[in-house]
């Protein structure tokens, strides 16, 4: 018999020094939309019978629907019985913001702090984040700070339990989050960076990490594996690990400044960079080949460096242990998807999404 295998997802090259990295398969997607031109002005009677229908129509129509809160779930994470987790999406918010009906998760200057609660309380509901009681589980969340400072969540009697209970946050920066307590949601606020959640199926501990350009070269993924390691004494062959959406190698595009960076911290560093022909960096770059008139491609071509940080955090996974088998990635770029996801680098006034485990 035979067994048809759909290969969709192109296989790159191993990685020297992080071992056996496979594929991660990004489209490049570069879609030039050319706005239609108008044709010839069309007489005034038409006009007045197209508008005379189109108000018809408006007065009839419904108020659009909300859409629905739409939460994704990686599956690798969905079998675990014990287990709460999610990435949030922009849809089926309160927010009037960002285009309306928006899931905007974290206070910005544009939304309010009533608004953000309700959001929240939306999503928790939908997850079934709730106590027995009826009330929600606490949502920690950290003031997140782009470094590689990771803080367990404890049970009651620890401190930070006190104060979720208070006003369900903990007041403290840093950017990974871990518990082997039942009953709190660990989340971390993402628009372009990229949230981490590691579950130990074994020892039914969770870890949530931000890791943005800064908490990748930080290593932040690696070290919370470690801390796990010390404070749950999780074996990384029982770590399940997602990688959620964030911006991808298509839309990342870096400087000089990140580049080095990285190149100080990690002798795999060159596989990280991709060089991206974009045609919107020739004209911001070359403005006077295009006022000139002059013909594409005769001048020089402009080449954009950009930074794959699903494949950063990838080999920081299995540096860690953790075996390939078990990684996953949601394999989505924010940027890409604007109609699903918020985006700081496409958007620059935006939201922020959550995401977020927890044990049940
Ligand atoms: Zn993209």
């Amino acid at each position: 018999m035979l067994e048809l295998v759909q290969k969709n997802r192109p296989q790159r090259g191993n990685l020297a020094l992080c071992g056996h990295f496979r594929a991660i398969g990004y489209n490049q997607r570069v879609s030039m939309q050319k706005k239609s031109s108008r044709s010839a002005a069309p007489k005034s009677s038409t006009l007045k019978t197209q508008r005379a229908k189109r108000d018809r129509a408006s007065a009839t129509r419904r108020a659009p629907r909300t859409p629905a809160l739409k939460v994704l779930s990686a599956p690798a994470l969905a079998g675990l019985p014990w287990l709460v987790h999610g990435f949030s999406t922009r849809q089926g918010g309160v927010t009037g913001e960002y285009g309306g009906r928006q899931l905007n998760l974290n206070l910005t200057p544009e939304d309010t702090a009533e608004n953000v609660a309700r959001n929240r309380e939306r999503l928790l509901r939908k997850l079934k984040a709730v106590k027995a009681n009826g009330s929600l589980w606490p949502l920690a969340l950290l003031n997140q700070i782009h470094s590689a400072a990771i803080h367990r969540v404890y049970g009651p009697r620890g401190p930070e339990y006190a104060r979720l209970r208070r006003d369900h946050l903990v007041a403290t920066s840093g950017d990974g989050l871990i518990t082997d307590t039942s009953g709190v949601l660990l989340g971390v606020k993402v628009a372009d960076c990229y949230p981490v959640l590691v579950a130990d199926r074994r020892k039914k501990a969770v870890g949530v990490f931000h890791a943005g350009w800064r908490g990748t070269q930080q290593r932040i993924v690696e070290k919370g594996i470690g801390e796990m390691r010390r404070q749950f004494g999780s074996k990384p062959e029982n770590l399940i690990a997602v990688i959620g959406p964030g911006i991808g190698p298509c839309c990342y595009e870096i400087g000089e400044e990140v580049e080095s960076a990285f190149e100080s911290q990690f002798a795999y560093s060159r596989e990280l960079f991709e060089d991206v022909f974009d045609s919107w960096s020739l004209k911001t770059k070359y403005p006077m080949l295009f006022l000139n008139q002059r013909a594409p491609g005769h001048g020089e071509p402009a080449l954009s460096r950009h930074l794959d940080l699903v494949k950063a955090n990838w080999c920081q996974l299995l540096d860690a242990g953790v075996p390939e088998e078990n990684i996953s990635t949601m394999d989505m770029c924010t940027a890409c998807r604007t109609d699903l996801f918020f985006s700081y680098r496409k958007e620059q006034v935006t939201g922020r999404m959550l995401a977020v485990i927890g044990i049940r």
